[in-house]
């Protein structure tokens, strides 16, 4: 045995001490249904209805499982605090509490701007167990994105701290007339004028508020998309949703009762709420949060101290830790670790190499949407990794292949969508409606609803490809797609060759309009830690990318940059890219990172 192949086994130890629910992916499938799913829910006692708060959290909180860690805090030194399953369910329900005591109906919707704190689980679950709709932002969004949704969504309720709400709130709070009630987390006795001390009346709440029978088809969750491609959307999401958490959680993180994790995305972003809080909840694990943000030896050091089982990351994320390169991770070790995960990007198969050298394990990219609610395609624990490929679809879920016309609209004959049969032939993917997550609307936008919906299939706007043994893999957005000289160039395939070259870090790829070829592909790279920009290097790279990728794919042009645009949930923002180069409207920016403004 190698040096390295026994650091990989001593690092993965654990890999092999728990058999995976989803043994065999074939019989899985023949047998699976959503009703079978929901038998391992528990359902509101007394035949009451569903409520993903007492999935979550409830049900947990009876016999010796209530004094069970549900979340564990860090801080920023590193030290924790836990809050039991048993006292999350007290404390959600006391928050259910103070809604009713202050009038606040069901299907009201109910916002959190909150930092990764006990207070943002608990309004979540305890709006649900008032029959609110959760509506969460992003605690770092600025005064402008945060008005946006919440006049968009009417919220009548809104959980935050002193310190957001002097900053983000205040100075939009004349416009938001439906906006009834400010709880502040930590208002330590004195809250601002104009917002209540949620503390105070979580203390003199009746601490029996019951949970209100919500019914599966309930509304219970109002998402906003990234904003990638334009304004974001409001996704409408019920609490049926909860069986699609559950049945992911199971075969795609493959949670079972004694693991410890870790999702990294905050839940102001779909991926946080299904997976940072409701699916590792429902299935009864021990959930990291982490107070701070992303910073590579204290991830290095949350992964190992933790003892982290199963971690739910991004490519993002994993490219950060690239760049800082393989030795950062050096003195820590990873043996509890047996599954990790990603979605939100394509993941470029350098990262899953990178991964297993560095972590002892494989990345397993999924793919999902803020519409789908949850995990649709995946690649799953017992089976072996594509490098490159989003998986194949959840059992329950049927997914295909739908051929576009030159406008990009689904081909229709006879009445029927042109479904792709070959394999390895580009399509919009498109999913067959009807599973639990599914979302059932755009927030005041029942057009463009039914504009996503065509033949029986929902369009995901997402395009794709097959293999001969139903692995998917995705090509691109279908606004990001590249025409040139008659080639359709999916800009994933060429920032994934453009990462194997030694000195880029990352890599965003978009079209230029271009006389003769229609457009051609321009690359902006950001490189690692000590290499310069210069001609030569340019020069090398686009010649590093033609001999793997051929002269019609590889980019023709290349810009060296410090900063790509992203979204704050970390996807890079392609259609920013263009716009700035060709002088264009820069569009809806309220997602936009900060470090990627420009000066
Ligand atoms: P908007 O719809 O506002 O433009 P968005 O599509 O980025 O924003 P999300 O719902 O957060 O908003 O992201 C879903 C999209 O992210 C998918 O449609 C897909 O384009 C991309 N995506 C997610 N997971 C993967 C993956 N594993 N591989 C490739 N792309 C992915
Ligand atoms: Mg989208």
């Amino acid at each position: 045995m190698t040096g390295q192949q026994h650091d990989d086994r001593r690092k993965n130890a654990g890999v092999l001490k728990v058999q995976p629910y989803l043994a065999d992916y074939e019989a899985t499938r023949k047998t699976f249904s959503w009703d079978q799913a929901r038998r391992g829910l528990s359902g509101l006692p007394g035949g009451r209805g569903l409520n993903i708060a007492y999935e979550a959290a409830d049900r947990h909180a009876i016999g010796s499982q209530g004094r069970k860690e549900a979340l564990r805090f860090i801080r920023a030194d590193g030290s924790t605090y836990s809050l039991t399953y048993s006292e999350l369910a007290f404390q959600s329900s006391r928050f259910a509490s103070v809604l009713r005591g202050l009038g606040v109906q069901a299907g009201a919707r109910v916002f959190t701007l909150l930092t990764r704190c006990p207070g943002l689980y608990i309004a979540m679950l305890g709006t649900f167990k008032n029959a609110g709709v959760v509506c969460p932002l992003f605690s770092a969004f600025g005064p402008d994105p945060i008005r946006q949704r919440l006049q968009l969504g009417t919220g009548q309720v809104l959980v935050t701290t002193k310190a957001l709400y002097r900053k983000k709130v205040a100075p939009v709070r004349a416009d938001l007339p439906d906006l009834r009630y400010i709880l502040l987390t930590d208002a330590d006795g004195a809250p601002e004028p104009g917002t209540l001390d949620l503390e105070a009346l979580m203390a003199s709440a009746a601490p029996a508020a019951g949970i209100a029978p919500t019914q599966p088809e309930d509304v219970a969750l109002l998402h906003f998309t990234s904003g990638t491609t334009g304004t974001p959307k409001g996704a409408i999401h019920v609490h049926e949703a909860v069986v699609a958490h559950y049945a992911t959680g199971r075969f795609v993180l493959d949670l079972h009762p004694d693991d410890v994790y870790w999702c990294t995305a905050d839940p102001g972003w779909v991926t946080g709420t299904s997976y940072g809080v409701i699916a590792p909840l429902v299935h009864g694990v021990t959930v990291l949060v982490d107070e701070e943000e992303m910073d590579v030896d204290r991830w290095y050091r949350i992964l190992a101290d933790q003892k982290v089982t199963i971690w739910y990351t991004a490519p993002t994320a994993l490219r950060m830790l690239m760049k800082a390169g393989a030795e950062r991770a050096a003195g820590y070790g990873f043996p509890a670790l047996r599954l990790i995960a990603s979605v939100g990007e394509p993941l470029n198969p350098e990262a899953i190499v990178w991964a297993q050298k560095v972590l002892g394990l494989p990345v397993h990219d999924n793919w999902w949407q803020t519409e789908t609610g949850g995990i649709m395609i995946a690649n799953y624990p017992s089976m072996p990794i594509r490098p490159g490929s989003m998986g194949r679809p959840m059992p329950g879920i049927e997914a295909a292949l739908v051929a576009r016309d030159s406008e990009g609209k689904p081909v229709i004959e006879e009445g029927e969508v042109k479904l792709i049969t070959e394999s390895d032939t580009m399509g919009e993917l498109a999913l067959r409606p009807g599973w639990p997550s599914m979302f059932r609307g755009y927030l005041n936008d029942e057009e463009r609803y039914r504009r996503c919906f065509a033949g029986g299939w929902y369009l995901t706007g997402d395009l794709a490809k097959r293999d001969k043994d139903g692995y998917f893999w995705f090509v691109g957005r279908g606004d990001d797609l590249i025409k040139s000289s008659g080639h359709l160039i999916g800009p994933f395939e060429v920032e994934s060759c453009l990462l194997e070259h030694p000195a880029v870090a990352e890599a965003g790829v978009i079209g230029i309009p271009d006389p003769v070829a229609g457009e051609v592909v321009k690359a902006f790279i950001e490189l690692k830690a000590g290499n310069q920009p210069s001609d030569d290097l340019r020069l090398e790279i686009i010649g590093f990318a033609r001999k793997r990728l051929g002269a019609a794919v590889a980019p023709r042009l290349l810009d060296f940059t410090t900063g790509l645009p992203r979204t704050r949930s970390g996807k890079i923002l392609r259609r920013l890219l263009k716009a700035r180069e060709l002088g264009l409207p820069e569009g809806d920016l309220s997602t936009l990172e900060q470090g990627s403004r420009r000066p």
